[in-house]
């Protein structure tokens, strides 16, 4: 009993807090109150989060209050314990993401193997808040627990070195999905920014896929080619998701996903997790962003030059340059546009959440962090959503890609990787 008045309070705590910092002027409080009993019911997984790079590289723990702090380059943070709280959030995807430039300089595996650790041991260092997780079963466990699952995916398939053996270790130590290229084509799949290489999969980059399948790592197809998606699909046998994406027929940008490749999602099961990023959202964003850095160039490569040896002092001077020469930044409603448009093409049932926080230097007009994604929620009911899809786009379709991919990955476990599935390119 006392155990069930502990959390009825805490509820009543956690209503009380997102009700007080987010709910919009405008809001109809009695919609507003219905959307925070669906958002605090539902099952809610994030698809992307890139918060362990900072964690790494600049010390950061969760334990800190973030609200109003930056990274070290300038952009602000939005993500900490409290606001884990506020999100709702149940699974988070911590991104072991590393960069393109790997290629050139190496080290990507090393760099896998610190953020894996330092994601791990912020597990460790605050058990009572979040739970280490590699299950569908795990995420539900969690929200019966009123923690917040810690799930990791890497970004960047040159992860691997290249090796099967490496992609199942990586298994092993938790990863459950890989996202098979960052913004640069490697050896085994092409990337949506980059020229083709390999004409979308290369022979081994469709192994890697197979062996994804077997082990029961998601394939995300985020920052990939629209003909890396289109082999990835002729290929895998299991939902693949894309862990961090929009619509391309709400905004034309090539991180986003075409309607030609939603419809084909539908029929793999998989899950299309949208992006919050205001470029990738808003294409008139991403061309008066481009813009803007084109015309303040000669400014900010002059500031750069003064600051060379004060980042923060750089930061401030650019905030003040960009606040002083505004663009229109869309509002979080822009989130529920891809909702509908995906919905239209390909149905409910692809839809998920993966708002790239800490990730991209700011969010949709209204959102100030983690803390805010119940105007998603919001948003979704003022437009007429019945609750049980608002449940699907906020975490059930991912538990379902999540589910019948471990159950594609236990029908296939009986089959031992052969030599095939060993072979290494050099
Ligand atoms: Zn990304």
């Amino acid at each position: 009993m006392k155990n069930v008045i502990i959390s009825f309070l805490f509820m009543l705590a956690f209503i009380g807090q997102t009700f007080a910092q987010t709910m919009p002027k405008d809001a109809d409080p009695k919609l507003w109150a219905q959307a925070l009993k669906i958002h605090q019911k539902a099952i809610i997984v994030d698809g992307h989060n890139d918060i362990p790079s900072p964690m790494y590289d600049e010390d950061f723990d969760l334990a800190t209050n973030s609200v109003g702090k930056f990274h070290k380059d300038g952009d602000p943070f939005h993500t900490d314990l409290q606001r884990f709280k506020q999100s709702g959030i149940t699974g988070e995807f911590f991104s072991i993401y590393v960069s393109g430039s790997s290629l050139k300089t190496g080290g990507a595996m090393r760099r896998a193997m610190d953020l894996i650790d330092v994601t791990m041991r912020e597990v460790e260092k605050h058990p009572n808040a979040l739970l280490f997780c590699t299950t569908a079963a795990d995420i539900r466990r969690a929200k019966k627990q009123n923690k917040v699952c810690a799930l990791m995916g890497i970004e960047g398939g040159y992860v691997i070195e290249n090796s099967l053996f490496a992609l199942r270790n990586f298994y092993r130590l938790g990863i459950r999905y890989m996202t098979l290229t960052h913004n640069v084509s490697h050896d085994w799949a092409d990337a949506h920014r980059d020229e083709a290489k390999n004409n979308g999969l290369s022979d081994f980059g469709k192994e890697v896929v197979r062996e994804m399948n077997r082990l029961g790592m998601l394939v995300d197809i985020s920052h990939v080619s629209v003909k890396t998606m289109s082999d990835v699909l002729d290929v895998s046998t299991a939902p693949i998701i894309a862990s961090h994406s929009s619509a391309r027929g709400v905004a034309d940008h090539t991180r986003n996903i075409p309607d030609e490749i939603l419809t084909r999602v539908a029929k793999n099961g998989g899950v299309i997790m949208i992006n919050f990023y205001p470029a990738f959202l808003d294409i008139k964003y991403n061309a008066d962003d481009n813009a803007r850095s084109a015309r303040l160039k000669p400014q900010l490569d002059a500031l750069r030059e003064q600051f060379k040896d004060n980042q923060a002092a750089f930061n401030q001077a650019e905030s003040k340059l960009l606040a002083e020469n505004p663009i229109d930044i869309p509002s979080y409603t822009r989130i529920v546009d891809h909702i509908d448009h995906i919905k239209k093409v390909a149905g409910i049932d692809i839809i998920g959440i993966g708002s790239d926080y800490d990730g991209v230097p700011l969010l949709p007009k209204g959102m100030n962090g983690m803390e805010d994604l119940v105007l998603v929620t919001y948003e979704m009911l003022r437009r007429g959503y019945s609750e049980t899809d608002i449940r699907k786009v906020l975490g059930e379709n991912f538990m379902r890609a999540f589910a019948q991919a471990e159950t594609v990955a236990k029908i296939n476990s009986r089959k031992i990787s052969g030599e095939g599935s060993l072979k290494r390119i050099k």
